[in-house]
C-alpha cells in the first residue's frame, strides 16, 4: 500500500498547503498492526500520518455531521466507495455542500471483518470481507475529486455458494410470525445503547425521535415492545437512505444483525421504486419525492 499511501499524502499535503481545505479526515494506524482509526488533519507537516490497507473499515463520513467536524468549513476527507455514498446522500439532503468538500476517493476490494482481523486474519479474500463487500457496486466511488487507485489486486470469487446476505431470502420464504419471532428474539438483546444510531453518518437529527417524551413515541427502558418499535422506526427512518456501510450492525455490542434489515429494505426500495441511495447526488431523495407512478398497491 506505499504508493496508495504516498499518494494520499501528496493530495491531502497540497490540499492544505494551498488552503482548499482546512481539515482533511483520513485513516491512520491504530493501536495495533490490524487495528486502523480515524485521524484529523489541519498541518501539511501532519499528512504522514495518513494510511489506508483493507482494515479500514470505519465509514468517516460520519463525522460530518459533527458540529466540531463542521466549524472548519472547507473539508477533505478520504473515502472508499461506499462511504462515498453517505457523502452524496448528504449532499443531496441539504446537510452537506458540494462546495465545502473535497473527496478523496479510493479505489477499495475489500475490507476485513473486524472479528477476524482481531484474531490476526491479514488476507483478503471472499471468506474474510464483509457482505456488504461481495456485493460492492462502488469499488471505486461514484463521486471523487482525487482518485486514488489500490496497489492491491482484487480477489476472485470462486465459491459460489457463499452468498451475501443469504439470510434475506430464508427470512423471505418464512410465514409472518416466523419472521416475527426471529426479529422479536433478536431485538430483545438490544440494551437501547444508540451506539447504532451514533455511529451512522446519516442519523443526523439534532433530535431523535427516541428522545422526545411529549408525547413519549417509543419506550426507553429495555422492553420488548419499545425495543421492537425502536428498531423498525429506525429502520423506516433509513429506508431509502441507508447506503449499506454497515457501521451499526459493526456497532452493535450484542451482534443484532441489523444489515439484513437495511438491505432488505435497499433492495424493496430498488424492487419498487427503482432507486439507489446514494449513487447520484442530483437525484431526488425518493421518500422526500411524490410521483404519480409511485408503487401504491398498499394504501387499500
Ligand atoms: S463495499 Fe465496496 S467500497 Fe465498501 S469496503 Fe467493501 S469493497 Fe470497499
Ligand atoms: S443504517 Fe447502518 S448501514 Fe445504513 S448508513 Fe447507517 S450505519 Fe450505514
Ligand atoms: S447498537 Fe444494538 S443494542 Fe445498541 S441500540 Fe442499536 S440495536 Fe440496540
Amino acid at each position: 500500500m506505499e504508493k496508495m499511501n504516498e499518494k494520499i499524502q501528496n493530495i491531502a499535503k497540497e490540499l492544505l498547503e494551498n488552503k482548499e481545505v482546512n481539515l482533511i479526515i483520513g485513516f491512520t494506524k491504530g493501536s495495533n498492526p490490524l487495528r486502523m482509526r480515524s485521524v484529523f488533519i489541519t498541518d501539511p507537516k501532519d499528512v504522514s500520518k495518513l494510511s489506508f490497507n483493507s482494515h479500514c473499515v470505519q465509514d468517516l463520513a460520519v463525522f460530518l455531521k459533527k458540529p466540531e467536524v463542521k466549524k472548519f468549513g472547507k473539508i477533505g476527507i478520504v473515502v472508499k466507495g461506499c462511504d462515498e455514498k453517505a457523502v452524496n446522500t448528504l449532499i443531496q439532503e441539504y446537510q452537506l455542500s458540494r462546495d465545502n468538500i473535497k473527496i478523496i476517493g479510493l479505489e477499495c476490494h475489500g475490507v476485513i471483518k473486524q472479528n477476524l482481523a482481531d484474531k490476526g486474519e491479514n488476507s483478503l479474500n471472499q471468506s474474510t470481507v464483509y457482505d456488504k463487500c461481495l456485493s460492492c457496486e462502488v469499488h471505486t466511488p461514484a463521486l471523487y475529486d482525487y482518485l486514488v487507485e489500490s496497489d492491491e489486486q482484487a480477489f476472485e470469487i470462486n465459491d459460489n455458494s457463499i452468498k451475501p446476505y443469504a439470510k434475506i431470502e430464508e427470512l423471505d420464504l418464512m410465514t409472518a410470525e416466523e419472521r416475527n419471532g426471529f426479529w422479536q428474539n433478536e431485538f430483545e438483546k438490544c440494551i437501547k445503547c444508540y451506539a447504532c444510531r451514533q455511529v451512522c453518518p446519516l442519523c443526523y437529527c439534532t433530535r431523535c425521535i427516541v428522545e422526545k417524551n411529549t408525547p413519549q413515541w417509543i419506550e426507553t427502558n429495555i422492553e420488548e415492545t419499545g425495543n421492537a418499535q425502536w428498531n423498525m422506526i429506525r429502520a423506516y427512518h433509513l429506508s431509502g437512505r441507508c447506503i449499506g456501510c454497515g457501521e451499526c450492525e459493526r456497532a452493535c455490542p450484542v451482534n443484532i444483525p441489523l444489515m439484513l434489515i437495511n438491505e432488505k429494505m435497499a433492495r424493496d426500495t430498488f424492487e419498487k421504486f427503482g432507486y439507489k441511495s446514494g449513487i447520484d447526488i442530483n437525484a431526488k431523495p425518493v421518500f422526500g419525492t411524490f410521483d404519480i407512478n409511485d408503487f401504491n398497491d398498499f394504501i387499500k
